[in-house]
């Protein structure tokens, strides 16, 4: 089969490679029909992610046929039309069935190694680094799918792929950043990011009837690609004036709820990216320091942009006596599936319009770097194997 392997700093290839097969009887085999290129995949594809190897299957939003069926799985059957969960549940660790934070299953990243390195030790994510369990990703024609009951969401013939894609990721993450962030009616929301993370967010905060919601960019294409999908939005470009300064002056007091939906590749000095990564200096993490004086007294952070190592120059001295609350967090993609299917089936969230780019997995290498370097007003790629 063909796959996306990475093999270096902006070094993606198309490689042959085996079928991959059933292994535990809780597996299941899918033949991928569709599969996107993530922000998250900037960090592997930038080389600042801890953790990659040379060989390494990436992608973790993908969907497709199930192929092989393992004799515990119940869920489903050989035939099946399956979404994929990004982050990797087993349902029975205390984790995944006392608190619903599959993101953060204790049973499919057993990296000891990393957490005594990195101070921290999430779930397994497909397609990711060897810090997230190292599992083979879905940019690929086939995938192997552990504990498949827990980690698939079957999904009806008549929703489009570019519909139930989304359910992998973006559309949970979105969604995610205003569960954190407690966003309700009336409030008003800023979001740093304007990529497809931050926009799913702009959509989730806008269905739970938020009064004010404001996209933040430096790239005028993304703003305005949001503008004409969600009129509803305010933009600010920061190539104009600091978010925080643009913020000042829109919003008296400022937004009740600021979301981070950029993450740390984005941080200005590329050296601190290097060196945070191994604790020896720090990021200043300008991009939450401005969130934490933007948001009102009392406001919510919620983060759902990648941070990796550590930082120091926080402002931890706003932070308490403004009596802010901050949540942060990989997304429990499978927590939010009985509650975001049924609404994108009804068409009360669409997460399509993010998608511009559609093309063969031949072209995953070149749509990286059109991804990355925001060319061809590139939003959301879909890659078919
Ligand atoms: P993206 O790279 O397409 O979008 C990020 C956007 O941030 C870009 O449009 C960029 O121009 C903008 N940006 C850069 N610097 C900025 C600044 N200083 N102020 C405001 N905006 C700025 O990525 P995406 O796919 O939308 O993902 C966004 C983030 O969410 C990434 O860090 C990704 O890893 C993360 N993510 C997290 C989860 C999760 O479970 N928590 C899931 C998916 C993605
Ligand atoms: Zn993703």
């Amino acid at each position: 089969m063909k796959a996306l392997e990475w093999h270096g700093t902006k070094d993606i290839r198309v490689i042959e490679r085996p079928v991959p097969k059933v292994t535990d009887p809780n597996d299941v085999v899918i033949k991928v029909t569709a599969t996107a290129i993530c922000g998250s995949d900037l960090h592997f594809y930038l080389n600042y992610t801890p953790g990659m190897q040379k060989g390494d299957v990436v992608g973790h939003e993908f969907m497709g046929i199930v192929e092989e069926v393992g004799e515990s799985v119940k869920s489903v059957r050989i035939g099946d039309r399956i979404v994929a969960s990004f982050d990797i549940g087993c349902s029975s660790c205390t984790y995944c069935s006392n608190h619903k934070l599959y993101s953060s299953c204790d049973n499919t990243n057993d990296s000891k190694k990393q957490e005594a390195l990195y101070g921290h030790r999430s779930a397994g994510m497909f397609g990711y680094t060897h810090m997230t369990g190292g599992w083979d990703g879905g940019q690929a024609q086939y995938v192997r799918i552990p504990f498949a009951d827990t980690n698939t969401l079957k999904v009806p013939d008549a929703l489009p792929d570019k519909k139930a894609l989304f359910l992998s990721d973006i559309l949970p993450t979105g969604w995610h950043a205003t569960e954190m962030g407690q966003v309700g009616e009336g409030q008003t929301v800023a979001i740093w990011g304007c990529g497809p993370v931050g926009m799913l967010a702009a959509q989730s905060a806008h269905y739970k009837k938020a009064g004010r919601i404001i996209l933040i960019d430096q790239e005028d294409y993304r703003l305005s690609h949001a503008k004409k999908h969600m009129p509803y939005v305010e933009t600010i470009n920061i190539k104009n004036g600091t978010a925080l300064s643009q913020l000042q002056q829109l919003v008296l007091n400022g937004p009740d709820c600021v979301i981070e939906a950029v993450g740390f590749h984005y941080a200005k000095n590329p050296l601190h990216k290097a060196q945070m990564l191994v604790g020896l200096e720090t990021d200043p993490s300008e991009i939450l320091n401005e969130m934490i004086m933007a948001v009102r007294k009392g406001g919510i952070v919620s983060i759902v942009g990648v941070y990796v190592g550590l930082t120091n120059g926080f402002n931890i001295g706003a932070f308490m006596e403004k009596g802010l609350r901050m949540a942060g967090g990989q997304t429990p993609v499978q927590r939010y599936w009985p509650t975001l299917l049924p609404l994108v089936e009804k068409g009360e969230l669409d997460p399509s319009f993010v998608l511009t780019h559609e093309v063969p997995i031949d072209d995953g290498p070149k749509m990286y770097k059109v991804f990355n370097e925001k060319q061809d007003n590139c939003v959301k790629v879909i890659l078919r194997p």
